[in-house]
């Protein structure tokens, strides 16, 4: 049997860790099967779908390499098939008008609900023998059996059992004439011969009726693997509206797909306690038995490191191909500052993304003319630390080896001669080289910057918080 699995987003916003996740399962099983992985853009809701998301959601998956072998498909280019379908239903009478309309419909809901029990459909029109003229508003609906149960068993979850008499008659075509998602999604998965269905849990009650409707049709069931919520570090599940959780977000973070798929594969699967994963240990690995029932939590951190992890293991000249075009996209010219190769070398071991690297070099490439931050200045220093700096600035002067260990080793002996701590020593060097309260480690940053630009920074900042203290 040739395994066909789907990845079905709705167009209505940008694709989530939760959404990635579904299509990263889905087209992992198919990989690992050599079957066939399709993409199917559910734009039936006219008014919350926009061409916009569906163009994202293709080029989100385009970045992180997860291609697909069939489609995109577009709900909204088969609504006349669905419908002929529908009057085939209508015609077979395995589903029938109804002519409630809204008003009646909310009626007998709150009646139910008065009444304690579901607020389910009553099946006022599903015996009507007659069709009202064609002017009367209405609604198709799915006859769905009235006793029975249906189950089936799920891939993550095991037996679920649903009994037919807790379903409603499930509208299957709106007022305004297009088919509702339940209906198309059978259908589509019906026509494309999908074997596997991977989805989020909150699909599940969906499901039994899906199922109904397949029946219906005489179709072959696929599997389901219905996969548990990723919720946020509140507890909340992951939504469209969260821009925290956006995967297009990331790709202007600077993070790789590497990372993030290795993250998002072992949000809710694991392999023991292998933590790296690259794409084809994933094919070769994946399995629905490893995957959990519980909800995961999206974690920022852990996604850092791993990031931090695929930054590392990068090689240099792929790195320095990345910050060379964003140097270039800055109009930067890398080359009046220190070897790139070097840099790298030095400072990724200490970032998390490629950006945070250009960031916290890029000082070695600007104009030397840094404005002094006053308000810096004023919150962290004060008289010592003129002290402190005409100290150290003696002591750089002095150092007849200019290389980050002896650096540094002058910095922690002037420590410990004046009795301080490091931090003040550091933090009034990063406000003066930097402009900064925050840097990688500074006797790295002192040594790339060379002696002579250091000091004569060094010389200028004393001057000027000379001004503001004394
Ligand atoms: N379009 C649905 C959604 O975005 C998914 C449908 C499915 O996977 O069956 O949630
Ligand atoms: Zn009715």
């Amino acid at each position: 049997m040739l395994v066909k699995t789907r990845f079905a987003p709705s167009p209505t916003g940008e694709l989530h860790f939760g959404n990635i996740r579904t299509a990263l399962y889905s087209w992992l099983y198919a990989r690992k099967n050599n079957g066939v992985f399709l993409l199917r853009i559910e734009d039936t809701d006219l008014i919350r779908s926009k061409s916009i998301f569906s163009k994202k959601i293709m080029k989100t998956l385009k970045w992180l390499k997860l291609d697909w072998d069939e489609g995109p498909y577009f709900q909204s280019q088969r609504i006349n098939h669905y419908k002929n379908i529908i009057l085939e239903m209508l015609k077979k009478k395995i589903a029938y008008k109804c002519y409630c309309g809204h008003e009646k419909l909310n009626l007998i809901k709150k009646n139910k609900i008065l009444k304690g029990e579901k607020p389910r459909y009553d099946g006022t029109c599903r015996n009507l023998n007659k069709d009202f003229n064609s002017l009367n508003k209405y609604v198709v609906r799915f006859k769905n059996p009235s006793y029975g149960k249906v189950s089936f068993v799920d891939l993550v979850r095991g037996k679920i059992v649903f009994n037919n008499n807790e379903l409603d008659d499930l509208i299957i075509q709106r007022e305004n004439g297009i088919p509702t998602y339940n209906f198309c999604v059978v259908i589509d998965d019906m026509e494309s011969k999908i074997t596997h269905i991977i989805r989020g849990e909150d699909h599940i009650n969906n499901t039994p009726r899906q199922i109904n409707i397949l029946n219906s049709l005489g179709s072959k069931l696929p599997s389901y693997a219905h996969l548990s919520m990723i919720v946020d570090s509140h507890r909340k599940t992951l939504s469209k509206r969260n821009n925290s959780v956006n995967v297009l977000e990331y790709k202007k973070l600077g993070f790789f797909p590497e990372s993030i798929l290795n993250y998002i594969v072992r949000l809710g699967w694991s392999h023991k306690n292998k933590e790296i994963f690259n794409i084809s240990e994933m094919i070769k690995l994946f399995n629905f038995n490893s995957i959990t029932k519980s909800p995961s939590i999206f974690d920022k951190k852990k996604l850092l490191r791993l990031n931090k992890y695929y930054l590392n293991i990068n090689s240099l000249k792929k790195n320095k191909k990345i910050l060379i075009s964003l140097f270039k996209k800055n109009n930067i010219d890398f080359k009046k500052g220190p070897e790139l190769k070097k840099i790298i070398k030095t400072f990724s071991p200490h970032c998390s993304t490629i950006f945070e690297l250009f960031n916290s070099i890029l000082f070695f490439f600007k104009n030397n003319k840094i404005k002094f931050n006053k308000k810096y200045v004023k919150t962290y220093l004060n008289k010592k630390s003129i002290y402190i700096l005409k100290k150290l600035y003696i002591i750089l002067i002095n150092l007849k080896t200019w290389n980050s260990k002896d650096i540094l080793k002058s910095i922690k002996n002037l420590s410990i001669s004046l009795c301080i701590k490091l931090r003040e020593i550091i933090l009034p060097v990063r406000i003066a080289l930097l402009g900064t309260i925050h840097s990688l480690s500074i006797n790295k940053i002192l040594f790339f910057m060379g002696k002579k630009k250091s000091l004569l920074k060094l010389k200028k900042f004393l001057k000027y918080i000379i001004k503001i203290f004394i």
